[in-house]
């Protein structure tokens, strides 16, 4: 193991960190909020470039081109792996970044110092990933010459393809480029003969990810070389944390280890290997809920985006309390240890102490009325299936529509069981109900029902080519902030943050009309999320139902996520008309438009 060294706090390794980096001309800046600003394709921010977006494109950076930083992410995508060494929702991303500055040579050599001189991790203890090369993009020899010059052996070092060693371009196109992945070797037997870092065995931990950003990915699929080159790296806190400090896992460090002994004094059971599970989830839950929670944003549980995850991690969390044998309410017991942990270093959880203590208060009594009958329901529905049947659809939106059951959680109890669940059944339920509940409330409130509806879908589609249109005249940074439709009219509102000129406005009516004009028809594809976001689909990718998502096109105008419906014809709007452009809050303008 790793030896010689000193062992550090989480603390310890932030300042260690920042400090390095100052000294190597970086400037430190703040983590910013857990929900990205500039980016529609994701609900949380899931890395420390997130934030810095813009300034990857090339718009300056007021703090310069070299920056260092410490960020908060939550990777929902991650969740099923939650239990595991490593895997967690929310995590601490370290980062250090050259806008334009330093390149290749650079960054790996200062990542392999932190390493080796700063955290004293002997070098034979580290392993690397370069990019191999295909029939676009040359091998990447420049990485691998400079790991070789540091000293590494020509076996420690691993060659692999575009799906390990590349990222991006975050749309389409745009920048992107070959990164070179550092692992922890544990020391541990290989697992065949192939083993080696992308295996995922558990003998390699990733701990810190370089990323060159030096090819600019072209609408006919080529690569050129971009002018401003950037280097963004990003390293897990709580997996380094882990590996100089000799833990098995992530649970076992300063961060986690307090969370862990606190379900242990409400359990009065110590953390063994029966109950691991359990506490792990409890543990990272309760972390990423506080954190989510405790944001500026004021995020409440709900039945969509944001709101949905937080609602699915807390109920989650009070049924794992239950299969611990616990029936009251230690949400709140357990937050106050998170916030305790973290207020030195993240100041807003104890400004938003009391709001996250009183939404988990609310959540825990909403969903604890339906819990125990839901899960009668949940057993009986499982116990008259035979081997190899699945849980309904019907059954599945039951436990949803009553109970509050998210689909995921249903899916974790039939699998507990053996089963799965029919989650196009679920989903063709669902949409169903939302077609009944919208046609009922309409129904209710107005006459003429069949001619609203028509309305309100047509402005629907209008909204989808406002929203392109915007994006066309202000620049793709923009995006929904939210949209509400009534028989009236649409209201859209984005982020931008000045009042839009008069001509900007005209400029993006007239790109609307001219849609309309054209009568283009609408398209509706399903697509698996990956799909959508390579075809540079808008929109939020991180779906709550399920990898399929539909994606509306309206050609040459607008690409979105949507769950429908639309217009069958953009001819069917017959003419827009911006009506209002005002302010909605900081940084969000509004605009209020009809049309017919
Ligand atoms: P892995 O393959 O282990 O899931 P990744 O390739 O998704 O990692 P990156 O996207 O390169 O990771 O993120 C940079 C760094 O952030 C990783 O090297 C790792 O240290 C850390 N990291 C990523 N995902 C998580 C997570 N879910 N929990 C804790 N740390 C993480
Ligand atoms: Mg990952």
């Amino acid at each position: 193991m790793v030896t010689g060294k000193e062992v550090y706090t989480s603390n310890e390794l932030r300042k260690k960190y920042l400090n390095f980096f100052l000294d190597k001309g970086h400037k430190v800046i703040t983590s910013a909020s857990l929900f990205p600003e500039n980016d529609p394709s994701v609900l949380f921010t899931t890395a420390g470039m997130h934030p810095l977006v813009p300034y990857l494109l090339g718009e300056k950076h007021p703090f310069g081109e070299r920056l260092v930083d410490y960020q908060k992410c939550i990777r929902t995508g991650d969740i099923d792996e939650v239990g595991d060494a490593t895997h967690l929702t929310y995590f601490e991303m370290l980062g250090n970044w050259s806008l334009g500055d330093y390149f290749k040579k650079e960054s790996i050599s200062m990542s392999y110092e932190f390493l080796t001189s700063v955290l004293k991790i002997p070098i034979d203890k580290i392993a690397v990933t370069v990019f191999a090369g295909d029939d676009q993009v040359a091998k990447d020899i420049e990485a691998y010459e400079i790991w070789r010059s540091l000293g590494l052996k020509e076996e420690q070092i691993y060659f692999y393809g575009k799906k390990e060693n590349w990222w991006g371009p975050a749309g389409q196109t745009g920048p992107c480029g070959p990164d070179t992945e550092i692992f922890y070797d544990t020391g541990k037997e290989k697992c065949c003969e192939d083993c080696g870092p992308s295996c995922g065995c558990g003998k390699f931990i990733e701990i810190w990810n370089n990323v060159f950003m030096e090819y600019n990915k072209l609408p006919d699929r080529s690569y050129i070389y971009l002018k401003q080159k950037n280097v963004d790296t990003g390293m897990g806190l709580e997996r380094i944390l882990a590996v100089i400090n000799e833990k098995e896992s992530v649970y076992e460090t300063d961060v986690l280890k307090p969370i862990i002994s606190k379900i242990e004094s409400i359990t009065g059971s110590p953390y063994n290997v029966e109950n691991e599970r359990e506490y792990r989830i409890i543990c990272d839950h309760m972390r990423a809920i506080t954190f989510i929670l405790g944001d500026s944003k004021a995020i409440v549980p709900s039945n969509s985006e944001q709101g949905y995850i937080l609602r699915r991690l807390i109920r989650r969390t009070i049924r794992m309390f239950k299969k611990l044998g616990i029936m009251e309410n230690k949400l709140t017991d357990i937050t106050d240890t998170v916030i305790e942990l973290n207020e030195a270093v993240y100041p807003e959880l104890t400004d938003n102490k009391s709001f996250i203590r009183e939404q988990l208060r609310k959540e825990y009594a909403l969903f604890n009325k339906t819990l125990d009958s839901g899960l009668k329901i949940a057993e009986k529905y499982i116990n008259q299936l035979s081997e190899g049947e699945t849980l309904s659809g019907v059954a599945a939106f039951k436990l949803y529509d009553t109970f509050g059951f998210p689909i995921e959680f249903t899916r974790e109890i039939a699998k507990e069981k053996g089963f799965e669940v029919d989650l196009d059944g679920f989903y063709h339920s669902f949409s169903e109900h939302q077609e009944k509940s919208r046609t009922g409330a309409e129904g209710r409130f107005k006459g003429g029902l069949a001619d609203n509806s028509q309305q309100t879908t047509k402005l629907h589609t209008a909204t989808h080519l406002l929203n392109g249109a915007l994006r066309k005249v202000l620049g793709d940074s923009i995006y929904q902030k939210g949209s509400n439709i009534n028989a009236e009219r649409l209201r859209f509102d984005f982020s931008f943050d000045r009042k839009l000129t008069p001509d900007e406005l005209d400029e993006v009516s007239a790109i609307v009309n001219e849609a309309i004009q054209k009568g283009i028809e609408i398209q509706c594809e399903e697509k698996t999320v990956q799909e959508a976001k390579e075809q540079g689909a808008i929109g939020v990718f991180d779906n709550k139902y399920s990898d399929i998502v539909k994606v509306y096109t309206i050609e040459g105008y607008s690409k979105e996520i949507c769950g429908g419906p639309h217009a069958v014809n953009t001819g069917e709007l017959k003419q827009f008309k911006i009506v209002k452009e005002e302010s909605s809050s900081a940084g969000v303008r509004r605009i209020k438009a009809v049309i017919g």
